[in-house]
């Protein structure tokens, strides 16, 4: 290797620690504004960090960093460098490649519309009034069909948008899996409707202190595996991770007190999110390789947690008797069993982020459409309250009166996160896939679970997906740890299973997804 090789690298691998240094202090700055900040830090905080972001996006676009990325893109050097960091690099221009197309003026009068609209938004809700928040949607819409036609698209717009998310994935793709889970999904909730078998919830509805909620979920997380060495957990009004660096991925829950299954299954879904940024690989630290494939990866190993473990019944044998004694005079005649159903009742709901497993998809799924339909210019922003509640009628059979529970419920597209809800069904799909490879490199699993002894089941999340960070993009990990590329008939059969035993369904087998 050249002297003015070496000097390359050393130069490339100095601005990639700048930036993550740069990145660290915003990822602080903005959990203390999220947990422990007085609401008086609001205004200045938001603009400290939005300057913060501004000089790191600066730097990342500059004609240096450019010039840098190009001279380790040729092919006499580009060979020379470890796999590591050829990825990194050819990672980092196609982060550069997204933002150059776009004039950085046009960029900053984006950011700062939806740095507004994210406020009017907030105020449409609380008012339930769509019409104020409308003019700035249609306006970040116009922005994002703008800006796929500078950066450029395969096939369809939208996957532009996808890709930012979830790098190869393709409205072709998504179309075909997400028809099959509609029709599949529907067809289970009917069946669930007229069962005579309703799981009761009552036992989580009683008076649970908070305090000691949080001992139950601390003790969940140890048993899990999560680090406190290199984590905490905090209260937030949403629940979030957060890697501050490396040696610290922090997590945050909420309590309500006459809810027990609620900060539970936020503490368990943020520590599986948490358990993946805690166990990428260290050689990776240096480079722009150290977080996760994917979006749905991340959120494959949160739902893993949460729902495919938390809500088993093998978990309710273990925690059962822990939960029983932590509140003996709330579920003192709980049995295992019946704190298994209630926390596997499937109840079709406006609002996504209390959706269950079943509903959940249903609700990513319309807002897949609706999305998809906006940028391709087939509907507009105005519709979208009427096509809401069309299309919640016609999935979940219900149909909300106010839109502050139906199209005003996300921040997400006040954000311009057009792309990214998908992400959170494909996390579902990829977790039940990942599930029946984990099942069959561990026989005793169910037995594991029934003693609270999760460290095989992590050891193998760690080698086979954690590790890996982003040296892998999400088809190409699927391929490597199921031989197969994505399949949503393993979500299917796993809810189709499930749910036939809770509600006494008769079923025929889960037919191929072609
Ligand atoms: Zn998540």
């Amino acid at each position: 290797m050249t002297n003015q090789l070496q000097d390359l690298i050393k130069e490339y691998n100095g601005l990639t620690k700048r930036r993550k240094q740069f990145l660290e202090v915003i990822s602080l700055m903005y959990w203390d504004l999220q947990t422990k900040a007085p609401r008086g830090a609001t205004d200045e905080r938001s603009e400290t960090i939005g300057t913060m972001y501004t000089e790191v996006f600066k730097e990342l676009i500059s004609d240096k960093s450019e010039a840098l990325l190009n001279r380790l893109l040729e092919k006499e050097n580009f060979d020379q460098l470890t796999k590591v960091l050829q990825l990194s690099v050819t990672n980092d221009k196609k982060e550069l490649d997204r933002y150059k197309k776009i004039p950085p003026e046009r960029y900053g009068a984006y950011k700062a519309l939806t740095a507004k609209a994210q406020t009017i938004w907030a105020e449409a809700k609380e008012k339930n009034d769509f019409l104020l928040f409308q003019p700035y949607l249609e306006e970040i819409v116009a922005f994002q069909q703008e800006f796929i036609e500078l950066r450029g698209y395969n096939g369809h717009k939208y996957n532009t948008l996808l890709d930012d998310y979830e790098p190869g994935m393709t409205t072709e793709t998504l179309d075909a899996i997400f028809a099959y889970i509609k029709e599949k999904t529907i067809s289970l909730l009917r069946k669930i409707e007229t069962s005579a078998h309703e799981p009761k919830v009552d036992i989580l509805h009683k008076s649970y202190d908070a305090k000691r909620q949080e001992e139950l979920s601390l003790r969940m997380l140890r048993d899990m595996g999560y680090d406190f060495d290199r984590g905490r957990l905090d209260i937030s009004a949403h629940p979030f991770t957060i890697k501050i660096n490396t040696g610290d991925v922090r997590i945050t829950t909420r309590y309500e007190e006459q809810l027990l299954s609620s900060a539970l299954f936020s503490s368990i879904h943020e520590g599986g999110h948490g358990l993946y940024e805690q166990n990428i690989d260290p050689a990776l630290r240096e480079t722009s390789l150290s977080e996760a494939a994917s979006t749905g990866v991340h959120e494959s190993q949160s739902r893993y947690w949460e729902n495919i473990l938390g809500r088993s019944q093998a978990f309710w044998k273990y925690f059962g008797p822990i939960v029983r004694e932590i509140f003996p005079e709330n579920l003192q005649g709980a049995s295992n069993e019946a704190l298994y159903y209630a926390v596997n009742k499937i109840q079709p709901s406006f609002i996504r982020v209390e959706a269950d497993e079943i509903t959940y998809n249903l609700h990513i799924i319309l807002r897949y459409e609706l999305e998809k339909d906006l940028i391709n210019g087939v509907i507009t922003v105005a519709d979208l309250p009427r096509l809401w509640n069309e299309k919640m009628e016609t999935y979940l059979g219900i149909k909300p009166d106010q839109d502050s529970q139906g199209v005003l419920q996300d921040v997400h597209w006040s954000d311009g996160m057009f792309g990214y809800f998908p992400t959170y069904s494909l996390g579902n799909i990829y977790a039940a896939q990942f599930t029946k490879k984990l099942r069959e490199g561990i026989p005793d699993y169910e037995e594991l679970i029934e003693k609270g002894n999760f460290k095989p089941i992590l050891d193998w999340l760690k080698e086979n997906i954690h590790r890996h960070g982003a040296m892998m993009q999400p088809e190409a990990l699927l391929e490597k740890v199921t031989g197969e590329g994505i399949n949503p008939q393993y979500f299917i059969e796993y809810i189709e299973e499930k749910y036939a035993d809770i509600y006494q369904l008769a079923f025929d087998q889960a037919e191929d997804f072609t």
